[in-house]
């Protein structure tokens, strides 16, 4: 085992951060947890192409730049500590990506180009209102009709589903259980519609309900058809959990970041807070659960990038990381005192993100469905 980072790997970190601090910082401040247009969002994503943010995962056969997942985890937790809903965005545009390539040529040259150069936004609709946890109970339809397809249904939660120009539709054909479950291809123009989600926090990106009523597509806008979808979901969430994870590790950095300079700057009781012996406490807590959460996250990602299989060691990162980041952030509004809840500091953003990220591709409990099924050899679900 090597812990140290390449110099190519360190380069590539610090001219990120460099590029973070000096483009995307000031846009995000400039919207204060509101909807940034499409416009606005895709003049960011196109400036963050050139670091791999948004076409790092694909391969280099396909126009992306085929980094390894460590690589790219390393960029995304600097995004991530500095714009979680950016990242979000990047994230999606990866998945969608990565869908796309075992896409047909044709449909390749039609979206996945476009979506790695930042001309298109993909999104990925699994979730419906009435089917989150179970995704082998997908309602969605795709009927066949002749050499098309109907898609009709529902889907919740869709991230960047509003800014989207295609969605990958999860759906079946027919009521014969998860093998049923296809992954299809529809273009916005044929006709589905989306209405944005406020929630607690990240909403200056788009999470949004999408409505298909009897959408025609061809058959050959068929990404995965039934009975193939539902494992490569499975395989997708492998390799993405972490990197929901290190949003989580970003957001608890950025906690730390902070809570170390105030611990310095504010005074009481004739010292800096930081030299009481509980704030210290409080402080080694926090950087401890960020290295911890650091350390699983990116072996999970070493073993996506060898072809291993990690939904045991990337549920435990995802989960373990999630929960770690609502308690570094509890500790860091416990520092900041009453600037900890104020909007004039930027705790109480922080505070109000984490929980989502314990949601988003999996459940603390779904998590720990996997890590059971896994050490016990059997399912709970
Ligand atoms: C910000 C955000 C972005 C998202 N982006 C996307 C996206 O891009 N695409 C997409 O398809 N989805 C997306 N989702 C949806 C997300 O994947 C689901 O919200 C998540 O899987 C949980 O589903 P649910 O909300 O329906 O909760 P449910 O499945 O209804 O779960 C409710 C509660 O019951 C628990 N539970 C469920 N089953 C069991 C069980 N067997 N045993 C014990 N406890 C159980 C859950 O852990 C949870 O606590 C997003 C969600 C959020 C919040």
């Amino acid at each position: 085992m090597d812990f140290r980072l390449s110099d190519e790997q360190q380069m590539a970190v610090d001219s990120f951060r460099r590029f973070l601090e000096d483009v995307i910082r000031p846009a995000i401040a400039a919207h204060d947890d509101t909807f940034i247009p499409k416009d606005e969002m895709q003049g960011l994503l196109k400036q963050l192409l050139q670091f791999g943010m948004g076409n790092g995962l694909a391969s280099e056969a396909d126009g992306g730049m085929g980094l390894d997942p460590v690589t790219f985890g390393l960029l995304f937790e600097e995004l991530s500590r500095v714009s979680p809903d950016v990242a979000i965005v990047v994230l999606i545009q990866e998945e969608t990506g990565l869908l796309l390539s075992a896409a047909s040529d044709e449909l390749k040259a039609q979206y996945l180009g476009p979506l790695l150069e930042g001309d298109k936004f993909g999104s990925i609709g699994i979730s419906e209102p009435a089917v989150g946890s179970n995704i082998a109970d997908i309602k969605c339809r795709a009927k066949v009709d002749g050499d098309d397809l109907l898609i009709t249904g529902e889907k919740q939660w869709i991230s960047g589903g509003h800014y989207s120009d295609f969605n990958v539709t999860v759906a079946r054909e027919s009521d014969d259980g998860a093998a049923g479950i296809g992954l299809y291809l529809v273009d916005r123009a044929q006709g589905y519609e989306s209405q944005n989600i406020p929630k607690l926090a990240l909403n200056r990106q788009s999470t949004a309900q999408l409505f298909f009523d009897k959408v025609r597509i061809p058959k050959s806008q068929v990404l995965f058809p039934p009975g193939q979808g539902l494992k490569r979901l499975m395989t997708l969430l492998e390799g993405s959990r972490p990197l929901v994870g290190l949003m989580a590790v970003g957001i608890s950095q950025a906690a730390l970041d902070y809570s170390i300079a105030y611990a310095k700057e504010r005074k009481q009781h004739g010292k800096p807070i930081g030299a009481h012996q509980l704030i210290q406490a409080r402080i080694a807590e926090m950087a401890v659960k960020v290295e911890a959460s650091r350390l699983m996250l990116f072996k999970a990602l070493d073993q996506v990038g060898r072809g291993i299989r990690s939904d045991f060691q990337s549920g435990m990162a995802k989960y373990f990381a999630a929960e770690a980041a609502i308690e570094i952030i509890r500790h860091a509004m416990a520092i900041h005192g009453g600037n900890g809840v104020t909007r004039e500091f930027p705790i109480e953003e922080l505070y109000r993100i984490a929980p989502i990220l314990t949601v988003t591709e999996g459940t603390p409990e779904m998590q720990k469905l996997i890590i059971g099924r896994s050490l016990l050899g059997m399912p709970a679900f």
